[in-house]
Order: C-alpha cells, then structure tokens, then sequence
C-alpha cells in the first residue's frame, strides 16, 4: 500500500485502517491532553444548500456546525474526516470563531495518547431524518458503548 500524501494542517495524523471502520486517524506521535490535531476542512454548505440536496448518508463526511453550516469533508478535506467515533473518545471536537469570524471546528485530545493509537471522537450524531439508533451502529467496544452513534436521548 502506497503512503498516503500527508497535508501539512494534521502533522500528528496518520491514516491507516481502522481496529473498528474503515480507514481511522491513527497519532504519529506521543501526544499532551488538549494538542491541537486540525481543523475539519472542506466544501462548506448552508442550511439550505444541504437541505436541497440528496445525500449518500452512509458514505458522505458531512460535518454541520452548531451555526447549520455543514461542511463536507469529502471534498478538500483532511485527514480529520478519517477520526472514527467511540463513545470512550480520547478527542473532541471543538468550535472556535476564527478572525475573520468564521466558525472553525477544530480537533484536539482529550487525554494524552500514544504513538500509533488510533484517534476517536463522539460523534453525537442527530438523525433530522428521524433514523433509527439501529441505522447508525457503534461497535467501538468500550465498556459503556451506547450501542449507537446517534447522540444519548435527553429524557423530557
Ligand atoms: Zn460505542
């Protein structure tokens, strides 16, 4: 298998497969708590711009921030859109305004990590389509999996 091109925004992300899906983001070095890892990059959509399109929700990096804007890794991104979901994480995702005032997601660790652990988020995920936990399974083997990627049910 050829190396795969690193881009410079996520010097500590390595992509290789997954222990759990797919291809995973995987540290190249030892790393603090709270390093930052990179920001999810790619094509940036509106509300309404998602809204009027169909999506392969299965295969998509769709991304939405908590302004509506979604951004889809797929096209342009990095290696970030390779973190897989667990629901023991040892990363976040985190917002920040930039400057300019553009909402930026960025990725950094929770806790230290090792050279050659692989990198999780909490995905939380929301089905607006009304999905079922079933049709997004989690199979991350940590002790207190949900058993799903959706976000936990606020009890109202
Ligand atoms: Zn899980």
């Amino acid at each position: 298998m050829k190396p795969r091109k690193q881009t410079s925004s996520t010097p500590h992300i390595r992509v290789a497969p997954s222990g759990v899906h797919g291809l995973g983001a995987f540290a190249t070095c030892d790393l603090p708590a709270e390093a930052f890892l990179g920001l999810y990059e790619g094509r940036r959509y509106t509300q309404q711009e998602i809204a009027a399109r169909t999506w392969n929700d299965q295969l998509t990096y769709l991304f939405t921030l908590s302004n509506q804007e979604t951004i889809d890794g797929a096209k342009g991104g990095n290696g970030t859109r390779h973190l897989n979901h667990a629901c023991d994480p040892n990363c976040e995702a985190v917002e920040e305004y930039d400057d300019a005032g553009e909402l930026l997601l960025k990725f950094q660790t929770l806790v230290a990590v090792d050279a050659g652990d692989e990198l999780f988020i909490d995905y939380s995920l929301t089905a607006d389509d009304g999905s079922t936990a079933e049709k997004y399974p989690c199979h991350c083997g940590s002790p207190n999996c949900r058993g799903t990627m959706l976000a936990p049910v606020d009890a109202d």
